[in-house]
């Protein structure tokens, strides 16, 4: 273990395990410009917001071959073991990177990538075009915001492939949930997507004027505040390149521009009011409508889909029913405000269409040939997925994005603390039980099929009638009132008139609003405002629309709208059509096998930490980095590692590895030992570890397993085993 670094280098070694000391350990080193520290095999990151000479390849080659314990904690020490392990136990590995927004979580997956491809050797231009599929996917996915400059809108979730030498031979990319919302607005002081002021500031002249763009971003209505410069010109050249790179053809790079130009014009089109008149029953009737104002962002926004200009103006300011009592599908016209949300709608499912087909298209240049696909391969996955969001406003988005950090928080339970203890009680080793918050209620508040959240909204979204907000959170009221993470204006006032009814609800002093409730979450409260709960959860677009664009005479533009207009896409449709799921819906579905996904493979864990909310180098907020640790669980994490062991495997497998270390055969000339054919494992490894001199503090032997409590006696066995080779 190093010991030449400021503080201890594991949190086990501090001599004693408070709140306190954890913070004071992460300032004092980071006071010493050192960002990693170690629980056992976890590491604990903290944004220094500043660039650290760490990441060299020199510093990469230190870690090269080395035990986890051997160097500083670094992700390149995490980065070695689980390559390591893929390659020694051929078991797929995943990285799970987590912590709120700016603590790093991107740029500990890009340094973890980076050790991969500069360490690990063979895998010429997979490795290269796999780095160079991240600032594809970042200049559409992420955004300036008010927490980070850089900040990913979507979770991702990469595969590296390794074929059965450890080559790498490709990758593949999931993504989850891009704030699609971000195309039509902003706050204050962030911006939209990357790709828009890049095109806009780096495109070339010919570029810009085939997509009929100006470069002036105050032009276009749906960037809402100026852009700074932000290297945004160099930026775009430096995309272009990577896109090339990864293998992206030149028409396909044209066809992304053209539909980012065209989300560009749509935000300029306006709508005013307009009485059509139209067939009545008997007579001509006057009808409100409304009838589009700026002709030319029109006709360039049908040029760039392949669409006439009456075909989109008709879909943007009208849409089908079904009529019940007259059995077939009419035309009623929208008013402007209608008109406009359409456009929005059709703006936000034309980027999120974009996204998507530029991770397809990543994915096919990244995935492994044929060959190997066909001899397999095994896995690391990286995860780099949205942290913990509580904002001024949370909607709809903060509530998934936060479910899924409980789903998160829940399987680094499972698998760390819970797994841990468990696995002692089934062995047979003493062990005092150490209490830890477990989040399962609050998954099942949101996620149950019988009355969770989801389930109760997704109801409410089919309910005849006209279902709103606040009839949501009636429903939720009678449904969930009770739940010890679930708060309301309605629970509090039921609360009031009756004390003894308070169970553990938050007794705040300020009632909630009439459209928000509350949920305890493991990391905090966040309040949740309902309004557009349910409009974002069908997506709701006119199926027009769609039927619209899939007949685009562009070959790209039709294979972005596989479904053709069928009913999956709108809540328009008559009878008889198979609902599509609701956003929530398939967003708890996409968990549930990410969860999955990753319970099947050895998990390894960067906890992100940010030092402050100002993304300055060198402050140092003691309380929100407290904050931070209570919540991501460190303490509890400390105390079962140092209570625990750092190292376990079954008697057989210890043995596969260190029976070489047992009694010389020539001291042992019947060749008795070791006789672990017979079954005999647990003697096996109890005499490997005589012959090591272990001392017997430091090793128990459970049922099926030996438990090794530190890091240093396990590196000494690997030392004597090399020795012996
Ligand atoms: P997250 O993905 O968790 O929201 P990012 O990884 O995008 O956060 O990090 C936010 C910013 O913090 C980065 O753009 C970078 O400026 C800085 N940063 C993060 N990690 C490091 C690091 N290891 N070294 C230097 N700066 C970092
Ligand atoms: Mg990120």
């Amino acid at each position: 273990m190093d010991t030449s670094q400021p503080g201890v280098s594991d949190f086990v070694l501090l001599s004693e395990i408070t709140e306190e000391s954890i913070v004071e350990n992460i300032r004092k080193r980071l006071e010493n410009d050192v960002v990693y520290t170690f629980i056992g095999n976890v590491v604990v990151s903290i944004n220094p917001y500043k660039q650290l000479p760490i990441y060299s390849p020199e510093w990469a080659t230190r870690y090269k071959g080395s035990n986890i314990y051997e160097h500083p904690p670094h992700i390149y020490s995490i980065a070695e073991t689980a390559y390591r392990s893929l390659l020694t136990h051929a078991r797929d590995q995943c990285v799970l990177i987590t912590g709120e927004s700016g603590a790093g979580k991107t740029e500990a997956s890009k340094i973890f990538l980076g050790y991969v491809a500069g360490v690990v050797e063979g895998g010429e231009g997979v490795k290269e075009r796999l780095v160079s599929a991240n600032p594809c996917l970042e200049a559409f996915g992420n955004a300036k915001t008010a927490r980070n400059d850089n900040s990913s809108r979507f979770g991702k979730y990469m595969d590296l492939e390794f074929d059965f030498r450890g080559l790498p031979v490709g990758g593949k990319i999931t993504t989850y949930l891009l704030e699609k919302s971000r195309v039509v607005h902003q706050s204050s002081g962030e911006r939209s997507f990357h790709i828009f002021y890049q095109l806009l500031s780096g495109g070339d002249d010919d570029l810009l004027s085939h997509l009929s763009l100006t470069r002036n971003t105050s032009n276009y209505a749906y960037l809402c505040h100026p852009a700074e410069d932000f290297n945004d010109a160099q930026t775009f050249t430096a995309i272009i390149q990577a896109m090339q790179e990864v293998g992206v053809k030149e028409e396909t790079r044209r066809f992304w521009m053209e539909i980012v130009a065209a989300v560009l014009h749509l935000g300029n089109i306006r709508f005013e009011e307009e009485v059509l008149m139209t067939e009545g029953d008997e007579e001509k009737v006057g009808v409100e409508g409304s009838r589009v104002v700026g002709e030319e962002a029109l006709s360039h926004v049908s040029r760039l889909l392949g669409i006439t200009p009456e075909s989109l103006s008709q879909v943007l300011t009208h849409r089908s029913v079904y009529d019940q009592a007259k059995k077939e599908k009419i035309t009623v016209p929208l008013l402007p405000g209608q008109a406009t949300k359409t456009r929005d709608a059709f703006a936000k499912l034309l980027y999120g269409r974009l996204f998507s087909h530029l991770v397809t298209t990543l994915n096919g240049c990244i995935s492994p040939g044929s060959e190997a696909e066909q001899r397999g391969f095994s896995v690391i996955g990286v995860l780099d997925i949205y942290g913990f969001e509580v904002f001024q406003s949370n909607g709809f988005d903060q509530f998934l994005i936060n479910y899924c950090n409980e789903k998160l928080q829940q399987l680094f339970i499972e698998l760390t603390v819970k797994s841990e203890q468990e696995d002692y009680e089934k062995e047979g080793i003493e062990w005092t039980t150490i209490d830890f918050f477990n989040n399962e209620t609050i998954c099942e508040l949101i996620e149950s099929k019988n009355r969770g959240i989801i389930s109760l909204l997704d109801e409410e979204c089919t309910m005849p009638g006209t279902p709103t907000p606040l009839t949501f959170l009636q429903k939720l009221d009678s449904n969930v009132i009770k739940h010890p993470h679930y708060d309301s204006r309605a629970k509090q006032s039921r609360n009031r008139s009756n004390p003894a009814l308070t169970g553990s609800a938050p007794q705040s002093s300020q009632l909630l609003p009439h459209n928000a409730f509350t949920l305890k979450h493991y990391a905090g409260d966040v309040m949740y405002e309902v309004d557009g709960f349910l409009d974002r959860n069908v997506d709701a677009l006119w199926r027009d629309v769609v039927l619209c664009i899939a007949g685009s005479e562009k070959t790209g533009v039709r294979e972005m709208f596989p479904e053709e207009g069928d009913a999956g896409v709108g809540v328009a449709g008559g009878k008889g059509q198979k609902r599509p799921d609701t956003l929530a819906t398939q967003f708890k579905t996409s968990m549930s096998s990410l969860i999955q996904n990753l319970m099947s493979k050895n998990p390894h864990y960067i906890r992100c930490i940010k030092p402050n909310a100002s993304k300055r180098p060198d402050v140092f907020d003691q309380e929100l980095v407290r904050h931070q640790c209570r919540y991501l669980g460190l303490r509890e994490n400390i105390l079962v590692r140092r209570a625990g062991f750092c190292y376990r495997a079954p008697f057989t497998k210890f043995l596969a590895r260190y029976k070489m270390l047992g009694p010389d055969r020539s001291t042992d000339p019947k060749g008795t030992w070791p006789n672990y054919r017979a079954g005999d494992v647990r003697e096996g490894t109890l005499k490997v570890l005589q012959e090591a001199a272990v001392d017997e503090s430091e090793y128990r032997l459970g049922k099926t397993k030996v438990f090794i409590r530190h890091p240093d006696t396990i590196l000494r066995i690997e030392m004597l085993r090399n020795e012996c080779k």
